[in-house]
């Protein structure tokens, strides 16, 4: 009765984890990669209960329990790998399965001992997780709750794998009329019992680690855009500053501001107004590189922040995008009409911070509003030369200021 108590403890913990993940998932504004983490738990109670309570002089009972392990491997492949966007290789889970499964019945036909079959689906679950690893290596994503991720899987392969082994080293061989008695069954309900805990810790924080990182960059984007708000972007972009000057890499900062846009929200309404904002998001984001970053820092106002680029490229890419937005269809304006913006552009100088690059790329704003609007403006950090150079709108270098 009392090791009856006991070995309850576990599922009714796994159980509870089952129960908290879907409430992660309900309310949590998670993906749905939560409930793979929730069918885990489930199947693994599943599996626990039918080891715990059959008669495992049944041939059967492996089988049942092998089957529901390895729907709750599946449930917590699927979600990992589905967390940080990898194919979770089911194909790959399902051979495993298959494999282990018929060398299962050869082997419970072959002998009375439990020794073979308990080292095959062990091996089973061991080859499952190392899957896992290889999906969850794939994705790009190294943040310390993803390498506690993997280093979980890695813990949960090497336990499936070693355990059985070293257990029936000491014991021997172990029978099914004495099979809960044995040193195996205690080995194994404690390292179970263990490594559930550990893994829901581990997924848990990972869901909050989730959950927290998408409220703040909620928080930090600007709805109409989908970039960095002004706050989020100047955060940003000293940082950004700092690293460029500590790795020694080159950065250009540009700054657009949408021509006459008064006259737009005037002509057209306020809300074709949000809809030409809107637009310039679009061909920021469809223009700049991964590895810049850009926001709207006023309201027809925008900054990009363009890494490892200076000079020529700098100009190039805010040509692009003066190019494209300027032949962009306006939602609700008339298909005849459109707008164009104005563009100022400066290189990082040795030892200059964000204020002082922002100043001189506005000053170039600034020149491009005076020149005419519908223009690039670069000062002399660019490409040398005078003051402040003028690209003209077929990119060709206008007038020097
Ligand atoms: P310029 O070519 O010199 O830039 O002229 P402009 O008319 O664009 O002048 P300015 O940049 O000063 O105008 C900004 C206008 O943008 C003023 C404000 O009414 C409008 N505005 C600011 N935020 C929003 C917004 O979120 N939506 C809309 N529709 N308009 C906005
Ligand atoms: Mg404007
Ligand atoms: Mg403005």
């Amino acid at each position: 009765m009392r090791a009856q108590i006991i070995g309850m403890i576990t599922p009714v913990m796994a159980m509870m984890f089952c129960a908290g993940f879907l409430l992660l998932w309900k309310r949590g504004n998670l993906g749905n990669y939560v409930l793979g983490f929730a069918g885990a738990y489930f199947f693994f109670t599943l599996g626990f209960v039918v080891t715990h309570l059959l008669d495992t002089g049944s041939p059967y009972v492996f089988h049942i329990t092998q089957f529901f392990y390895t729907l709750s491997v599946g449930c917590a492949v699927w979600g990992m790998s589905r967390r940080v966007d990898q194919p979770p290789y089911l194909g790959a889970l399902l051979v495993v399965y298959g494999l282990s499964a018929v060398t299962l019945a050869i082997a419970i036909v072959l002998s009375p001992d439990l020794f073979a079959r308990l080292i095959i689906v062990n091996t089973g679950y061991g080859v499952m997780y190392v899957i896992a690893v290889m999906s969850l290596l794939n994705s790009h994503r190294r943040e310390a709750i993803d390498k506690a991720i993997i280093a979980m899987q890695i813990i949960l392969a090497a336990q499936f794998m070693i355990r059985p082994m070293l257990t029936l080293l000491v014991e021997g061989s172990v029978m099914a009329d004495v099979y809960r008695e044995s040193l195996y069954y205690s080995v194994l309900n404690l390292s179970l019992a263990i490594i559930s805990l550990a893994s829901a810790m581990v997924l848990v924080a990972a869901c909050i680690y989730d959950h927290v990182a998408a409220v703040r960059e909620r928080a930090e984007m600007d709805l109409l855009t989908g970039l960095r708000t002004r706050r989020a972007f100047e955060q940003d972009a000293v940082a950004y500053m700092e690293r460029a000057k500590q790795e020694g890499v080159p950065v250009s900062l540009v700054v657009a501001d949408i021509d006459h846009f008064k006259t737009v929200n005037d002509v057209f309404g306020h809300q074709i107004g949000d809809n030409a904002i809107a637009a310039f998001g679009d061909v920021i984001r469809g223009t700049i590189r991964d590895s810049d970053i850009a926001g709207r820092i006023g309201g027809e106002e925008f900054c990009i922040l363009a890494w490892n680029c200076e000079g020529a490229a700098a100009v190039a890419m805010a040509e692009r995008v003066r190019r494209r937005f300027g032949s962009s269809q306006i939602d609700g304006m008339p298909a005849d009409q459109r707008l164009t913006a104005s563009f100022g552009i400066a290189g990082r100088r040795e030892g200059e911070g964000y204020g002082r690059l922002f100043g001189r790329s506005d000053a170039s704003l600034y020149a491009a509003k005076q020149g005419g609007r519908d223009r690039c403006v670069h000062d002399k950090s660019m490409l040398g030369g005078e003051n402040v150079t003028e690209i003209d709108q077929g990119g060709r270098r206008a007038a020097t200021a």
